[in-house]
């Protein structure tokens, strides 16, 4: 019919209008009641996941409370109970940014060896898409994504690449801005350094172990003057007997005594001998020498 989305039109708007006006009724005598109050007239209004009127804020001095998963620019985490960067300087964030706005530059020492921590880290904040994939992938997370996005500059360069210096936040900073993440991480990485321990203490139970049995071994070592026999003094005797007995034995059945068994074997050594000689000889009459 003519004019009916016109008609859904006008219905929306006058939704919204009653919507607006019971929110503004709900929250009398005080439309700031809950917000934050920051000093000269600034202040942090809440407005509600589920209240669907048009609240009116009046921007700059007054600004709503991003959600926690509000995203922006990244921001380097500075560890403030180990006092350092958390930053590694592995440069997998570099590698993974879409549009390639990180640069790092690796630190090193006196001698040139490259060192895990970054001398600079910059990120051109104009090209920077809030992807947040460098905070996805960063395996030490070190680096988190900002909420400030009141960035606005006259110049783009140098203004909008971020340094290492306007980069990094302590963590109690990141700790107030994504404070479920924060608890999740922190829980996760208690149980990650508990394991370490056990397995630690584990490896350290195991090597005592093994230094306790090998001092042992060698105490008993000492106490019995030397390896241990394997056969007793009485033992070997037994078999040197037994032995002997066997020779004798073989010898008899073999008609004479262990002498001539000697005499024989060295007679037929001679004979090998002799017919070695013999065959030299024929090869160098037939070569004619
Ligand atoms: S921020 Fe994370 S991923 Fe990027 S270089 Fe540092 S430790 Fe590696
Ligand atoms: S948020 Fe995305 S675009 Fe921005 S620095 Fe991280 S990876 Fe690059």
């Amino acid at each position: 019919m003519f004019g009916t989305g016109l008609l859904k039109g006008l219905g929306v708007t006058l939704k919204h209008a009653l919507d607006t006006f019971e929110d503004d009724r709900d929250s009398v005598p005080d439309r700031y009641k809950g917000s934050l109050e920051l000093g000269n007239n600034r202040r942090v209004i809440q407005q509600p996941i589920d209240q669907e009127g048009l609240l009116t804020i009046q921007y700059p001095e007054e600004k709503r409370l991003l959600p926690e998963r509000f995203r922006y620019i990244p921001m380097l985490i500075w560890d403030s109970e180990k006092q350092e960067d958390r930053c590694t300087a592995c440069g997998i964030c570099a590698k993974v940014c879409p549009p390639q706005c990180i640069w790092i530059v690796r630190d090193s020492d006196e001698n040139g060896k490259p060192m895990t921590r970054c001398s600079d880290f910059y990120i051109d904040a104009a090209v920077c898409m809030s992807c947040s994939f460098c905070v996805e992938f960063c395996p030490f997370d070190a680096i988190k994504m900002n909420h400030d996005y009141e960035l606005a500059v006259y110049d783009r360069y140098p203004q909008l690449v971020y340094d290492m210096a306007e980069l990094t936040v302590p963590l109690e900073y990141y700790a107030a801005l994504w404070p479920t993440q924060y608890e999740e991480e922190q829980a996760r990485r208690k149980e990650e350094e508990e394991q370490k321990r056990k397995q630690e203490e584990e490896k350290a139970a195991k090597a005592a172990a093994r230094a306790a049995a090998k001092s042992a071994a060698a105490a008993e070592e000492s106490a019995t003057g030397g390896a241990a026999p394997r056969r007793s003094a009485a033992e070997l005797q037994a078999l040197a007997k037994e032995r002997a007995a066997q020779r004798q034995a073989q010898a008899a059945e073999g008609g004479g005594s262990e002498d001539d068994a000697a005499a024989a074997k060295r007679a037929r050594m001679e004979e090998l001998k002799r017919r070695a000689q013999e065959r030299a000889r024929a090869r160098k009459a037939e070569s004619g020498e």
